[in-house]
């Protein structure tokens, strides 16, 4: 069980010193490598993943050049989060579902306009742009979002 954010080793070989850090929204864990004791709904913020240097630079290549997601060869052991503390549930009798609705919706808008920015500005960083790739292209994959609305041009930030 995880209870706080400490600095993982890199979540495809299990190397300790990694390079680069993607976070996600806590649905990401459903399509990593052994989540199915995780209650991903019970995730505060987002689910970190670490990449050593060697790997990091596969992924980058997967998710940018060929549309892939590489989460399903994430271990979730290796992933960084919080688990919420079960409180509520100490003072009530219902514990509600937790939502992330909120955090989805503003992972969403930051990716796209990561997208929409990622040739305009000098200052996004590839870390940034894999991340806003990776996280639509998730969130896809779990029927939260639409591709249609997951790369909504409309978003060009000169119009
Ligand atoms: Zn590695």
């Amino acid at each position: 069980m995880y209870t706080g954010q400490t600095e993982q080793s890199c979540c495809l070989c299990n190397h300790h010193e990694t390079v680069s850090r993607l976070d996600l929204p806590p649905r990401a864990i459903k399509l990593m490598k052994n989540s199915g004791s995780i209650a991903w709904r019970d995730v505060v913020g987002t689910v970190s993943i670490h990449f050593c240097a060697d790997d990091w630079n596969l992924i980058r290549d997967l998710i940018t050049e060929m549309q892939l997601n590489p989460l399903g060869r994430c271990n979730v052991a290796q992933a960084s989060f919080s688990i919420r503390e079960d409180f509520e549930a100490l003072l009530s009798d219902t514990k509600p579902e937790p939502d992330q609705t909120a955090v989805e919706e503003r992972l969403i808008s930051t990716a796209q306009k990561t997208l929409a920015e990622v040739d305009s500005d000098p200052l996004i960083e590839e870390r940034d742009h894999v991340e806003a790739l990776l996280t639509l292209q998730t969130l896809m994959k779990l029927d939260v979002i639409s591709s249609t609305k997951a790369f909504d041009s409309s978003l060009d930030p000169e119009s």
